[in-house]
């Protein structure tokens, strides 16, 4: 795959090339309480994100006879953004939480799990662009802490279009001032995508360089996610 580079490498912000991840760090198991979850930096964001079942609900009405549920709660700490975030939900995080569970159960096999919910909760505790891909990297890996049974562990990763140029992983300010944002999830055994957004304009050729752009992206956090993984169960060994 050739990548056009419009500006010339080196004219991000940040300094990253346009193919370069901002610095990722991700732990798994960080909570007591909870039967899984990690904790995720990617540049400037922050994130928390932690699982409780398969279990009964008292909510039976969310239940279904012949597979689990996951519900997803995507959420901005009050102090996570420079202008003070209004706490509680609003149609963005109603918005990102509903991608995130639709991005996340392909890969589960809920049919072992009728009756059953699984509740992934995730707080943006800082935010710096990019936090609903971040999101779901985390919550894919507090899903495999928790233990449940998984096809693959998927990952999201954000390109876009910045300065006429195709990037990798936005910051917020080029997320802000940038013309286009793609996030998009996969699960990477297969590259089957399980989340693709876009905003802004953007030509067919653009779309498919920014999409090509965020898989391999997608493909270096992956083994990110996995390095957590083993680190938490193969130390013991
Ligand atoms: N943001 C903010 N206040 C808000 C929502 C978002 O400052 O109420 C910032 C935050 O840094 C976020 C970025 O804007 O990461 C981009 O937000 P977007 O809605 O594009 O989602 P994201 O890129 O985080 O998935």
């Amino acid at each position: 795959m050739v990548f056009i580079i419009i500006n010339g490498e080196g004219s991000r912000g940040d300094g990253r090339s346009f193919n370069e991840l901002r610095s990722l760090k991700i732990e798994s198991g960080v909570l007591k309480r909870a039967d899984g979850s990690a904790y995720l930096e990617m540049g400037g964001n922050k994130i928390l994100a932690a699982v409780y079942g398969p279990r009964e609900s008292f909510i039976k009405r969310l239940l279904k006879p012949n597979t689990g549920v996951i519900r997803c709660k995507y959420n901005m700490a009050p102090f996570s953004v420079d202008d003070r975030k209004r706490p509680g939900p609003d149609r963005r995080s109603i918005e990102i939480s509903k991608i995130t569970a639709e991005a996340l159960r392909p890969s589960l096999l809920l049919e072992n799990f009728p009756h059953s919910m699984i509740d992934v909760s995730i707080e943006i505790i800082e935010a710096e662009g990019g936090t609903r891909c971040a999101g779901i990297t985390a919550a894919a890996v507090a899903l495999a802490d928790a233990g449940i049974p998984m096809k693959d562990i998927v990952v999201g990763c954000a390109a876009g279009k910045v300065n006429d140029e195709i990037v990798l992983d936005l910051s917020e300010k080029e997320d802000k001032e940038g013309q286009s944002d793609v996030p998009i999830a996969i699960m990477p055994r297969t590259n089957e995508i399980t989340l693709l957004q876009t905003d802004g304009i953007l030509t067919e050729d653009e779309l498919k360089l920014a999409i090509d752009l965020a898989i391999d992206g997608c493909h270096e956090i992956s083994k990110i996610q996995k390095d957590a993984l083993k680190k938490r169960y193969l130390s013991n060994f």
